[in-house]
């Protein structure tokens, strides 16, 4: 951030020649580091969430398909529910393995939306699904929430056409930038329904790409500091081997735990990116509040499991130190209350 302020990026003009040099560098970067194909395009946008929202407008005429099984996919579909006119949801259990075959609601949907990792219950849908999805659906869009699971892990960008995400996850930055990334075959899609009714209509925003622009003044230090991470980021292979080993770790950890049982059972299915964490609820709380006191915080539950659960960001900027510390810390209490 120094570097930033000394560079004067806090000040430059976003359609200046400066601003598109460090837009252009920090994409070149992602596609580089997260294996992203050439051809796609990426996308700034302000959030995660403005990503649905861009898609509902953009890329839909009548109707989409969403399957979910917690609370941010079903979010997405509640969205998309008030632009378009049928959007449908399906919703699965959180120990269910998604798979393709199951599916024959799809056939008249113009896009299949899936969230690849599901924050509020530590559930993922895993890139060999994923690939099955493309290989069955193949003459359909597919999106792909990947808000916290991109830059964690290794995932196949061929196997979908609109993937999302935000920065404040796996890249371990502060929040207010998000990353829309398309296929040729959804920037041809936004082209035939040529909606342009939004200041983010996808025909607009690919245009100003054209020229490393957005529509918008966008979170330009943001952008900046993204490529800085990047730059010094190992390839995500490797960075995807050090996040499984830890996730391993956790869900041995807590399989051996009498009082704290994990939320999730199949481990198909299970997050590589959070972990949730089940107990009694006011047992929890007083769990919370003594490592508040200790100068760790544990992260609540959400949506319908926000009582009986806390979750573990398994992120890649936390520290092996910082895991140690809270193993520690999480011993001690299934210790005493044993
Ligand atoms: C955090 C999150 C979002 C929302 O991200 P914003 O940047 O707050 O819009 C959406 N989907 C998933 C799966 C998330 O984890």
């Amino acid at each position: 951030m120094q570097q930033a302020i000394r560079e004067g990026v806090l000040s430059i003009n976003h359609r200046s020649k400066e601003f598109t040099k460090i837009s252009s560098g920090t994409i070149s970067l992602l596609k580089k580091k997260l294996n992203i194909p050439g051809d796609y395009t990426v996308f700034f946008t302000s959030s995660a969430t403005e990503c649905w929202e861009i898609i509902a407008q953009s890329l839909i005429r009548k109707k989409s398909l969403h399957l979910y099984n917690g609370s941010f996919g079903e979010k997405w579909f509640d969205y998309t529910g008030r632009i378009v006119q049928e959007a449908r949801g399906i919703s699965f259990d959180l120990n269910e393995e998604l798979l393709p075959e199951r599916i024959s609601a799809a056939e008249d949907a113009e896009i299949i939306c899936l969230v690849q990792n599901e924050t509020s219950n530590a559930t993922q849908i895993s890139p060999a699904i994923l690939a099955s999805f493309r290989k069955r659906f193949s003459d359909k869009l597919i999106a792909v929430d990947a808000t916290s699971s991109m830059g964690g892990i290794k995932l196949n960008f061929r196997d979908a056409d609109v993937w999302l995400a935000s920065i404040q996850k796996c890249f371990g930055l502060p929040a207010g930038l998000g990353l829309l990334i398309c296929s040729p075959a959804a920037i041809k899609r936004a082209r035939e329904l040529n909606e342009n009714d939004h200041y983010n209509s996808l025909i607009f925003l690919d245009e100003k790409m054209k020229v490393w622009q957005t529509s918008h003044t966008p979170n330009v230090l943001l952008i900046y500091l993204l490529g800085k991470i990047l730059k010094e980021l190992p390839a995500i292979a490797e960075i995807h081997r050090t996040i499984a080993a830890r996730a391993k770790d956790w869900y041995s950890f807590f399989g051996k735990s009498e009082n704290m049982k994990l939320l999730v059972s199949n481990k198909n299915v299970r997050s590589l990116t959070v972990i949730a964490v089940r107990g009694n609820e006011e047992e929890l709380i007083k769990l919370k509040e003594r490592a508040k006191k200790e100068g760790i915080l544990l992260g609540n539950g959400y949506g319908k499991w926000s009582r009986e659960t806390f979750r573990i960001a398994n992120f890649p900027a936390i520290r092996e130190s910082e895991i140690v510390i809270l193993k520690k810390f999480l011993k001690q209490r299934m210790q005493r209350d044993n």
